[in-house]
């Protein structure tokens, strides 16, 4: 029986599905944020800035416009740094250094503070100018860049005051030239500036063309924290005042953050000048999501990863890897997901995403998916209105693609999403793994252990487990492979801004060359020619030559093989294929280690002859130093650990040293048994494997090593050793892209080529002082070496509440 209503009365309705109703029906009103503070500080610097240097405004000689992406209008004209500003900065960076060196490091340490506090107090006004400048949301600037920045200086506070103690036997570097990008200006001016001052050198900045404004008011904000002059600097303007800086003979270091192709003309440039170099550079992330994932948390990953900041991020997550079971429902929610994204005026705090930086980048974006869509490939976009005015483009999934695709391969810069699918776990890691780059990945999986397997075989400095884009000054950041080398945050960052004893630079002299035996071999042993040692055994050169080793008195000691391209090519390959040194656990590593100097010293006697025939120098200490140091290593094959970093967030991250991979090592000419040790032993101990080019002198004591190798358990391919021309075999493995870091003893000049050569695959390059005391354990040993043979991988793992 129904309910008889009177005629009056107002038909009932369900209040649930009225409130539902109302949801889905409502509209989003504007909520601007008022700007007029930050016109109004725009405006009151007249038409034009000028360089902040020496802790004053320099009048600039030219100009350029800095444009609002959002609605095109000039925000301010930016000075134009020429090499006479570049001086200048440089000039007050240096004049500035031993001041700011003899303060104590607490006093340096409330100078970050200062800075820290300022950022706070002056946060709505940074958040508003970089919105204005970059085009990004209100909400992110708001949110997410302005508080990291205040974090990141207040953590170098405390950095700079505990310096001393935490980085012992370090001092800073001097006077550094920091170049930055446009899409997180302030945060990476703070990323860049933190560390340097903490660890007590000066800087000279140069932010991007595109977005200078949040680092000219952030050099009145020093001005205001009572910074001293000269210790921070400002030179503004385009790629040339950036190769300017990078070129200055005066800076000790050179910190860069941008594309990997501007990167590789930096690694050139700077090459056999001596200046540090770390390398911040682009990516081409996977975002793994497996079938037992929480589907719709990792729909929200989706958007944090490649929708944020309209997916100009370094580390967005370009690339989405979905198991093929799950693949079209977690798609259709990606799209559903996509309608509801809003675009529009990036200071509107409703808004989603804003404003493509230029039109430049606009243009490349749309080249891409042009592009794309030639090579066979489907672009779906949902169909967000887009602002009249300003430089926009919309959320973007492109499916049908395939690996070798350019839009793929390629880092896009944009909101561009690529789908691909995989049915394995092996296949998401070797989909994710093929890449150039290395810089982040994201895996989605509510099973623990296929989530940590596969962050421990993605090749990417950060690892995000169940979230993504997350970051925290006490975690580094930064690349594997293409993506750079160094870490900015977390003492690895830290550490990147001091030099150590260890660090001694590459000898201006060339070494004599080899000598040429004067009269016949003196021994009645049997006429014998040392092959090479590559994958564990003896092989005969490719080049069929040989050549002949002189003994200290001038005589024929012996014949070693000719070493050529080719055979570094094998060595390499063989290198590779020692997985199962990569493998072994520490403490195997360990048992290893010990072996081998327990094999060496039962043969003490017969190297220390070897040695001194060949070098006239006290064999039996050589040989006892060089037993000691793999002892000493053998020690640290279980102890160089990484940590565990706690961020505010709800998270932990594990900051794990992993091995650089395969690695080149050109040994010294001098003490050609220690030197070698010296720097095998290191890169071996963490977990590399080695192809190693021994002394051009003395290389019978290395060819005399491979027994003792072979009785040690060290796997086949673990230790490659080539004899031949150190200067031409050091070129060949500096040139080869497959060869992940190397490790040069030897003067300025092979230094240089060394560093020239390694642009390919931007190997990590470590060129060194060959002429030193090996048996020094102060400038020969030491943590220095091991931080050297690794690489930091942040793995970031949901944690607690
Ligand atoms: P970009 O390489 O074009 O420019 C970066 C900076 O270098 C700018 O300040 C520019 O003026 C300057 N520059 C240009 N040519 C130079 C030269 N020859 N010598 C010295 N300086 C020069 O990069 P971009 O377009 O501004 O930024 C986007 C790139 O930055 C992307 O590839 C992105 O992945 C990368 N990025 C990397 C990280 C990271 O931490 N790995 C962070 C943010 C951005």
């Amino acid at each position: 029986m129904g309910v008889i209503l009177p005629a009056t009365a107002t038909p009932w309705v369900d209040p649930m599905s009225s409130v539902r109703e109302l949801f889905e029906s409502m509209e989003y009103g504007p909520a601007p944020e008022d700007a007029s503070v930050a016109r109004q500080w725009l405006l009151e610097q007249g038409p034009s800035f000028g360089h902040w240097i020496g802790g004053q405004w320099r009048e600039a000689q030219e100009h350029f416009a800095s444009v609002n992406p959002a609605t095109l209008e000039t925000l301010a004209n930016i000075g134009r740094g020429n090499s006479d500003d570049v001086d200048a900065a440089v000039n007050a960076a240096r004049s500035a250094l031993l001041p700011w060196q003899a303060l104590s490091a607490d006093a340096r340490g409330r100078h970050l503070y200062a800075l820290a506090r300022q950022v706070q107090k002056h946060a709505r006004m940074l958040a508003v100018l970089e919105t204005l400048d970059n085009g990004k949301p209100i909400r992110e600037t708001r949110d997410i860049d302005v508080p990291l920045v205040a974090r990141h200086f207040y953590h170098h506070a405390g950095w700079a005051s505990l310096i001393e103690e935490e980085l012992p036997g370090s001092a800073p570097l001097g006077v550094i030239g920091q170049v930055i990008p446009w899409n997180f200006p302030l945060l990476m001016l703070a990323w860049k500036v933190a560390p340097a001052l903490a660890a007590g050198n000066t800087v000279v900045l140069k932010p991007a063309e595109y977005t200078s404004l949040s680092a000219l008011y952030f050099a009145k904000m020093s001005h205001e924290a009572g910074l001293p002059p000269g210790v921070f600097n400002v030179v503004t303007g385009k790629g040339e005042t950036g190769r300017t800086l990078v070129n200055h003979f005066d800076i000790d270091k050179v910190a860069f953050t941008g594309s990997t192709r501007v990167g590789r003309e930096i690694r050139k440039a700077t090459a056999g000048s001596g200046k540090a170099l770390t390398l911040e550079l682009g990516g081409k992330s996977p975002f793994v999501v497996f079938a037992d994932a929480d589907l719709d948390g990792a729909v929200e990953g989706v958007v944090d990863a490649i929708w944020f900041n309209q997916g100009q991020v370094c580390c967005a997550g370009s690339r989405l890897l979905v198991q093929e079971s799950v693949a079209d429902d977690f798609i259709a929610r990606v799209k559903n997901r996509m309608q509801t994204l809003r675009l529009g005026d990036p200071l509107d705090k409703a808004i989603d995403m804003g404003a493509v930086v230029d039109a430049s980048q606009l243009e490349t974006i749309r080249g891409y998916v042009e592009g794309a869509k030639k090579e066979g490939a489907t672009c779906w976009q949902a169909d967000t209105p887009l602002p009249e005015n300003g430089w926009y483009y919309p959320p973007t999934l492109v499916t049908n693609v395939e690996s070798a695709h350019t839009i793929v391969s390629e880092e896009v810069f944009g909101p561009v999403l690529t789908v691909m699918t995989f049915r394995t776990h092996s296949e998401a890691i070797a989909l994710a793994n093929n890449t150039r780059y290395g810089l982040a990945a994201s895996i989605w999986s509510e099973n623990i252990n296929q989530a940590l397997d596969v962050a421990a075989k993605i090749k990417a400095g950060v690892v995000w487990v169940n979230c993504t884009n997350e970051f925290d000054a006490a975690s580094g950041f930064g690349g594997y492979r293409e993506s750079g080398f160094g870490r900015e945050g977390g003492i690895e960052g830290l550490w990147a801004y001091r030099k150590n004893l260890t660090d001694l630079p590459p000898d201006d002299a060339p070494p004599l060359p080899a000598l040429l035996p004067d009269g016949p071999r003196e021994s009645d042993s049997l006429d014998r020619t040392a092959k090479l040692y590559i994958g564990g055994r003896q092989v005969r050169p490719d080049s069929g030559y040989s050549r002949a080793v002189a003994a200290a008195q001038g005589s024929l000691a012996g014949e070693v093989s000719e070493g050529n391209r080719k055979d570094v090519r094998n060595a390499v390959e063989a290198a590779h294929g020692a997985t199962a040194w990569a493998k072994a656990s520490a403490h195997g590593r360990a048992q290893v280690l010990y072996y081998f100097a327990e094999n060496l010293e039962a043969r003490a006697g017969e190297f220390a002859t070897r040695i001194e025939s060949l070098t006239s120098a006290d064999g039996e200490r050589e040989v006892r130093a060089a037993i000691a140091r793999l002892f000493y290593y053998a020690g640290w094959c279980d102890k160089f650990e990484g940590a565990v970093h706690h961020p505010p967030s709800g998270r932990v991250v594990f900051a794990m040293p992993e091995p650089i991979g395969v690695m080149g090592v050109v040994c010294p000419d001098v003490a050609p048994l220690l030197g070698l040790v010296s720097l095998v032993a290191p890169a071996l101990a963490m977990g590399n494997t080695v192809i190693a080019i021994p002394s051009e002198r003395a290389p019978l004591v290395a060819t005399d090593l491979y027994q003792v190798l072979d009785t040690s358990d060290v796997p086949a391919g673990a230790v490659n050793i080539i004899t031949g021309s150190r200067t031409e075999l050091a070129a060949t493995l500096a040139s080869h892209d497959d060869v992940d870091g190397l490790w040069c003893a030897g003067h300025h000049e092979m230094a240089t080529q060394v560093e020239q050569l390694s642009i390919g695959n931007l190997k990590q390059t470590w060129t060194m002082a060959a002429d030193r005391d090996w048996s020094d354990p102060d400038i020969a040993q030491g943590r220095a070496f091991l931080r050297r043979a690794t690489q930091v991988k942040n793995l970031w793992v949901p944690y607690g509440e």
